[in-house]
């Protein structure tokens, strides 16, 4: 139950802003209750805040300023400040700043806003012209129904002051209403897919762990097409029958107008939904409408996870592996972790779809923590691509050119049945290096330890660290030899220019982030060329992720070795993962796929494998290897990054760091470093990284928080925690 605070009482706010404090203010006249959205005077200005409990006492009454109002809006619910709590303790991240997560949207503070709407009234304009009469006889064809003053006039093809003329006459109605309108009732009754053998049985679980009510976690595994979507429909369907929300998360790039499409075809309307391309407006009406219970069902990206549901009783995490549920910027959190604890404090259940999942999820799945269901079969006709290597040390592929000459026939198969290939790559831009060929010189980025990557398409160098670019340069930078830089490896712009000299008539698409401006661009892209409009893809790791192209029946990955080299400790179970899911684009249709994998190592356990399809002996090896090492998921693992204009400064910091670790030697954790991180500068600060290892149950953010407590940041440097680091740049 929510504390209420009489007018004058000292209540504690939280606000969005950068200081790490809950404030004291006075509650204003009318009180307020804990878990208000209220505005606050703060310096200046005014800002957002949350009121958070009782003040703290300690800071004279007569010197406290009264919270200004309290909003028109549901009060944050004590499950929602414990999650944003909990998940500020578990990634070491101020409150304030889990806060700004879950306010974000615009306009939060203002009256709900409204808009004009018109209808018809009674009687006839003493005057009547024929752009008049033309307004009537549309309002009075469509009934009752309103329009905003651009649909009507629009519709009726006059000018707007037209349809003022007739409102001043009263023989049309102008009203105003509510711009924030609830969304559209989903109908759960309306029947799904007949599901078969283990769909159906894996849907009844679901639905019998909502029905429950209580928290619970389900991994659930099956291949491309097996029909996870399908299942994890019903436990939605079962969730809205129950009256409380569900939540579905997608890497944003799988956030399709097929799959939205989809939704609205099961459930007869749309979803809400939340991503960075949803406009300003409807951003806040979600916000709104989804703590009032009026939006059933989301659809977002990581970060609709901080909505403030009124009765959260679902989240799937759909392709739960993909390591953009890992926010890298501000507040470093895992999206499907957070999920997880999100469910327990708000009594839902959670499921994680994918067809390769993460290494935690699956050693979770092992230890009991989550249910685990697979689905074997793949939906329907379709079956898994039949996949084989190429061995490229037995190919005769001449310099400068990837494509061996045996997946070129394989191509030209394709091309001849009408069919579509894709040539898979996951690397951006022309070229990875340029050398100059009389000195050797590579051109590096000027303010990071990378080399600049030659973008044709921009006519450009980029720094894929920093986002950095410069001309392509006439004369080497080392040297000053004229005509002498040279393009070494493949990005896929070169590869494209490789296919259409191999296969002249043949349509070719690139997909690739860089080359889209919008992810609307890219998507509508993605859905031309599953619909026919592409003989040959080349893509990066964007197409491994959910799209569907049916025509598709051959997949070459033109380098399956890239990645296994990385010294990254995932860098194995992220290549098997890629390629999996890179093959399980070939075949989804009625015709059996294709997928070939050059290699120069066929031999790698990784590539064995992928090809024998072996998976559970893949994770049981994977794991074998980990917990050895006592590395995540069965140890722990936090990231200290020190960033700074001087290395000199950030290795300072970090030595003295070094040597005060007596709260990690407490609780038994080890400490690497201080040394320069694997990319030692990104955007001319130097960064140097110290690594925490510490055993499965140790406290380890406690211990962190001891140990950084004392430490006063001189100006200029920078201290980022990153509790279970995915990447280790
Ligand atoms: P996944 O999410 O595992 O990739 P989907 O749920 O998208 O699989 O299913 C793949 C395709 O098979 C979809 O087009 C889906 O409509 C179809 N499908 C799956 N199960 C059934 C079923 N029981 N009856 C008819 N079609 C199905
Ligand atoms: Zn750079």
């Amino acid at each position: 139950m929510a504390d209420r605070f009489a007018e004058g009482a000292r209540v504690g706010v939280l606000t969005a802003e950068r200081l790490d404090r809950v404030l004291d203010y006075l509650a204003p006249e009318g009180g307020c209750g804990t878990g208000d959205f209220v505005e606050v005077p703060l310096g200046p200005r005014r800002v957002l805040g949350v009121v958070w409990g009782a003040g703290e006492g300690g800071f004279d009454a007569a010197k406290l300023r009264a919270v200004t109002r309290v909003l028109d809006a549901a009060p944050m619910r004590d499950e929602l400040r414990a999650f944003l709590e909990r998940a500020a303790d578990y990634t070491l991240t101020p409150l304030s700043a889990m806060l700004r997560l879950a306010t974000r949207a615009p306009g939060l503070g203002d009256a709900p806003s409204m808009q004009k709407i018109y209808r018809r009234g009674a009687g006839l304009p003493w005057r009547m012209t024929e752009p008049r009469a033309r307004v009537i006889e549309l309002l009075e064809g469509y009934g009752g129904l309103a329009f905003t003053l651009g649909e009507l006039a629009g519709e009726a093809g006059v000018s707007p002051t037209v349809v003022k003329g007739l409102v001043a006459s009263g023989a049309v109605l102008e009203e105003d209403t509510p711009r924030d309108r609830p969304y559209p009732l989903l109908d759960p009754a309306r029947p799904g897919l007949a599901l078969e053998g283990d769909q159906a049985a894996a849907a009844a679980r679901l639905c019998a762990g909502v029905a429950g009510g209580g928290y619970g976690t389900t991994l659930l595994k099956g291949v491309t097409g097996s029909g996870k979507t399908e299942v994890y429909l019903e436990a939605v369907a079962e969730c809205l029958r129950k009256g409380r929300q569900a939540l579905v998360l997608l890497p944003e790039i799988a956030l399709t107008a097929e799959f939205l499409a989809r939704v609205e075809r099961r459930f007869g309307a749309r979803p809400a939904e939340w991503h960075s391309g949803v406009t300003m407006v409807e951003r806040r009406r979600l916000w709104r409408m989804v703590g009032r219970g009026e939006a059933q069902l989301v659809v977002g990206a990581r970060s609709a996870l901080f909505l403030p549901f009124r009765d959260l009783g679902l989240i799937v995490v759909d392709e739960e592996h993909d390591s953009s549920y890992k926010q890298e910027e501000g507040a470093l959190y895992n999206a499907r972790d957070m999920a997880v604890l999100r469910a327990t404090l708000a009594s839902a259940q959670v499921v994680l779809a994918s067809a390769t999942p993460s290494l935690e999820s699956w050693a979770n799945a092992e230890a009991g923590k989550y249910a685990r269901l697979d689905l074997s079969a793949r939906f329907g006709p379709a079956e898994l691509p039949e996949m084989a290597t190429i061995d490229m040390r037995a190919e005769d592929v001449p310099a400068g050119r990837w494509i061996s000459p045996r997946l070129q026939r394989a191509v030209a198969a394709r091309l001849a049945a009408g069919r579509q290939s894709l040539l898979f790559l996951n690397r951006r831009g022309y070229a990875p290096v340029t050398v100059c060929r009389a000195c050797g010189h590579m051109i590096g980025c000027d303010h990071c330890d990378a080399r600049m990557v030659e973008h044709r398409f921009l006519k450009r160098l980029v720094c894929h660290q920093c986002g950095e670019t410069k001309p392509i340069p006439e004369t080497c930078p080392s040297c000053g030899a004229a005509d002498k830089l040279a393009p070494v490896g493949p990005g896929v712009e070169r590869l494209a220019e490789e296919t259409a000299a191999l296969f002249p008539g043949a349509r070719v698409a690139v997909l690739s982030s860089d080359l889209f401006t919008t992810a609307r661009a890219l998507k509508a892209q993605i859905e031309a060329i599953a619909g026919g409009e592409a003989d040959i893809i080349i893509g990066t790791q964007l197409v491994a992720k959910g799209h569907n192209f049916p025509l598709l029946t051959l997949v070459g990955v033109i380098d399956a070795d890239l990645g296994l080299q990385g010294s990254d400790l995932r860098a194995a179970e992220r290549t098997f993962q890629l390629m999996r899911q890179v093959a399980g684009r070939a075949g989804r249709g009625a015709e059996q796929g294709v997928a070939l994998l050059q290699t120069f190592q066929p031999e790698h356990p990784v590539i064995r494998a992928i090809l024998t399809g072996d998976e559970e002996g893949f994770w049981r090896a994977e794991a074998a290897e980990r917990r050895a090492a006592g590395m995540p998921p069965y140890g722990r693992l936090a990231g200290i990054i020190l960033s700074a204009p001087e290395a000199r400064a950030a290795f300072d910091l970090g030595t003295h760091l070094a040597r005060n670790d007596a709260a990690l030697r407490r609780i038994g954790a080890q400490l690497y470093g201080p040394a320069p991180a694997p990319i030692a500068r990104i955007r001319g600060r130097h960064r140097v990284r110290l690594l925490v290892k510490a055993a499965k149950g140790a406290p380890l953010q406690a211990a962190i928080r001891d140990w950084l407590a004392p430490v006063k940041l001189p100006a200029q440097v920078r201290l980022a925690v990153d509790i279970d680091p995915q990447s280790f740049f």
